[in-house]
């Protein structure tokens, strides 16, 4: 944390470190301890008003947003990339504290960081030489072409359970399209954010480009979804937040894309011959994060003759999953996932909420096949006031039961049986959300045949999880619309210019 000490309480406008008009703060909590981990400063209206206006003006400069190339934009991403590699253990470190992940997991995310800086600046490069494409328009006396600009000045809110990355998603794609930002990070995990933007000025993004303020929902994040000045919102987070950005943006109106919530199911045909395997990318979807992943595998549908096999190495390999304080000596050493760790959750709010949806589930009745109580954390070496929760399995859950229905966003899991693949099918679609989901069978035609009957933004068949940064990442129904990464993240940042010209002197004569 020293590394972002001297910034906490600022925040960064204009190229500048500065206080916020009214000098507030707010503190974030340790979540192995539940104690006091630092007061933020806690930007509010005034201060992203001041960020909007650096950001606006930096567009229209001489030496970037509309007035650069994508070449020279890549050159800067390069040097990020660059900077993330070198701060890996810095930037991942404070990750870990502030939102509680494993060391292992924070330092796969700086990785994903640095993948999108590199890949990112490619589409910089190639969408230069995209511009002026010719339209054929069928007419000889008109030429047309598209040109790509950038969409202008972004607002940019992110979640809390990827600090860094999530921030990475929205910044990096909305440089290599030129466009400039005004970062509003979650409040629950609002540190490494302050980093990103020391580094991206760093690499030789200008005042203006770039610009962090740290403040809590209704006031800073309210803000930008409120602000006329911004041509862009980029959120990501719960649909109750989404519905008040969309709300605000509407009164613009103004673009928006929206990368929200998940109830992501998995599928396990019976032809599915290593099980083993397949329980490796269960325990992956359901454990990742502590469970707080948009795309965590929270419903898992298994054929009805791999009842016994699949509940009981479920339970098994869940059992030798460590609760860990994920700041202890052991944990921090291990990076290369040699033990299968697990940590606390993000704030005793979260905390609250998802022993909520388990207390919930036990009282109405629902079967509990592994954790669900509290004594299960007695005797570990973990801070009693951490916020933590063990790996939590239900089974048979009602279709109606809220465990099963909603989004918890911690470690619990749901698994259900079927006889038929169309009765697993129908199951997973049984939900507002479609963020993803995954099939696991032998047979490569009936995946895909699957994967066509499933309304998900992302299928993975016979694996579960990985972003790869050149695919596209987003979602259907309330899951949310627009997408991030790959070609599509660049797009999400552009916007395309028809130019259509006639020989000087043609007219139609019409009038
Ligand atoms: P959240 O909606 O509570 O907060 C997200 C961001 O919105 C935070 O920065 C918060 O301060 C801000 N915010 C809160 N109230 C606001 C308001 N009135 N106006 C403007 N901004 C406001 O979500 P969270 O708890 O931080 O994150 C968890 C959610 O994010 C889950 O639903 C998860 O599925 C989703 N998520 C989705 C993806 C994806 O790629 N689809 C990725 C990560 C997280």
């Amino acid at each position: 944390m020293e590394k972002v000490e001297q910034w906490l309480k600022k925040v960064f406008i204009n190229g500048e470190w500065v206080d916020t008009v009214k000098g507030e703060t707010f503190d974030t909590f340790r979540p192995t301890t539940g104690e006091v981990l630092c007061a933020v400063a806690n930007g509010d209206a005034d201060d992203v008003d001041k960020a909007v206006t650096a950001a606006k003006a930096c567009l229209n400069s001489s030496g970037w947003g509309y007035a650069s190339t994508g070449v020279q934009r890549a050159v800067v991403l390069r040097k990020l990339g660059k900077l993330f590699e070198e701060n890996t253990a810095v930037i991942a470190k404070i990750d870990s504290i502030d939102m509680g992940k494993p060391m292992r997991e924070a330092e796969a995310d700086v990785g994903d960081a640095v993948a999108a800086c590199n890949h990112f600046a490619d589409l910089a490069e190639k969408q230069d030489k995209e511009q002026g494409e010719k339209i054929d328009v069928g007419d000889d006396n008109f030429q047309s072409e598209v040109r790509y600009e950038p969409i202008g000045v972004i607002g940019a809110i992110t979640p809390w359970n990827y600090p860094f990355l999530m921030a990475v998603w929205k910044v990096i794609p909305a440089i290599a399209a030129g466009c400039c930002t005004v970062l509003k990070p979650s409040e629950l995990a609002p540190c490494s954010c302050l980093l990103l933007a020391q580094m991206c000025h760093d690499a030789g993004v200008p005042p203006g480009g770039i610009n962090v303020i740290n403040g809590l929902g209704l006031t800073a994040g309210a803000a930008i979804s409120n602000h006329p000045a911004f041509d862009k919102v980029a959120f990501t987070g719960s649909p109750a937040t989404a519905r008040l950005v969309m709300a605000a943006a509407a009164l613009g109106p103004r673009a928006v894309s929206m990368e929200l919530g998940g109830k992501s199911p998995l599928i396990i045909c019976q032809d599915t011959s290593n099980l083993d395997a397949a329980l490796d990318w269960v325990l992956t979807g359901f454990l990742w994060g502590s469970g707080q992943v948009c795309s965590a595998t929270s419903r898992v549908y298994v054929h009805e003759a791999l009842r016994e096999v699949f509940m009981e190495k479920l339970i098994t390999r869940v059992k030798a999953v460590t609760i860990c304080d994920t700041q202890g000596e052991e944990a921090l050493k291990d990076t290369e996932g040699a033990v299968p760790r697990m940590g606390p959750l993000v704030s005793r709010i979260q905390c609250d909420k998802v022993w909520g949806y388990i207390d919930g589930a036990l009282s109405a009745g629902v079967t509990c096949a592994y954790g669900g109580r509290r004594e299960l954390l007695d005797g570990l070496d973990i801070n009693p006031n951490g916020y933590y929760v063990p790996p939590t399995i239900f089974v048979d859950p009602p279709a109606d039961a809220k465990v099963y229905k909603e989004e918890i966003f911690g470690p619990v899991l749901c698994v259900r049986f079927f006889k038929t693949e169309e009765e697993a099918v129908a199951m997973a679609n049984d939900t507002v959300y479609g963020l993803a989901a995954a099939v696991f069978s032998d047979d490569e035609a009936k995946c895909s045949a699957i994967c066509n009957k499933l309304r998900a933004g992302i299928v993975w068949l016979n694996n579960c999880q990985p972003a790869f940064i050149q695919c596209p990442w987003g979602g259907v129904k309330q899951s949310g619309f627009g997408r991030e990464l790959g070609r599509w993240g660049i797009e999400e940042f552009s916007s395309v210019k028809q130019v259509t010209s006639a020989k000087p002197g043609y007219a139609w004569g019409i009038f």
